[in-house]
């Protein structure tokens, strides 16, 4: 149970979780769908290791959002967050929340030249490279079901074109 339905990386819950929260969903909710920014060019510049990390950091930040907020890990560098009774006016605040807590949060990523063990250590800490503080940001689509009988999918599919508006408007930014 727990593989099919936690992300092992970010421990968040997985798509397939999701798939299977929406049909329970009642006449309202929120869908955020949130997508790091220009990560391609992050895992060129860093590495895959610590691309991995800032999942994670994602990740942890969206565990954080108010609102009753589900996350998942919808697969790659997307997530979905999903805000169950609620409107796009109560949601959209805690997206902002999720937004501005990513773009702050500076993770501390050694020095690719960081000894491997002790012996060796002495002599190469003089010259390893100092610690980076790295830090990413989130572009966020939201839609809203708010008919009854609009299909959760269909509430997704707003979401995505959502986030495809605040990309285009210049990312780390959150859309409707
Ligand atoms: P955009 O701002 O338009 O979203 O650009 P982007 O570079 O984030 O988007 P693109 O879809 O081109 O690249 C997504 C990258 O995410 C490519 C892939 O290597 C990386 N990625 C996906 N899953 C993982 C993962 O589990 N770990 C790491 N480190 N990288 C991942
Ligand atoms: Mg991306
Ligand atoms: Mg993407």
């Amino acid at each position: 149970h727990r593989l099919a339905f936690r992300d092992e990386l970010t421990g968040l819950r997985s798509r397939r979780a999701m798939e299977e929260r929406l049909p329970g969903l009642g006449p309202s909710f929120v869908v955020a769908m949130v997508d790091v920014d220009h990560f391609k060019k992050f895992n060129d510049t860093h590495g895959h290791a610590i691309g991995d990390q800032v999942l994670k950091l994602v990740a942890a930040r969206l565990e954080e959002a108010g609102g009753d907020a589900l996350a998942y890990r919808y697969g790659g560098e997307e997530f979905a967050v999903i805000f169950p009774d609620q409107s796009i006016e109560s949601a959209r605040p805690h997206a902002e929340a999720i937004r501005a807590a990513v773009e702050g949060y500076e993770m501390a990523a050694r020095g690719p030249d960081r000894p491997r063990n002790e012996q060796t250590g002495s002599v190469m800490r003089q010259s390893r490279t100092p610690t980076q503080y790295l830090s990413v940001t989130v572009s966020i689509g939201l839609a809203a079901r708010t008919v009854v009988d609009v299909p959760a999918h269909a509430v997704l599919r707003e979401a995505d074109a959502a986030l495809y508006r605040a990309k285009e408007a210049g990312r780390n930014r959150v859309s409707v």
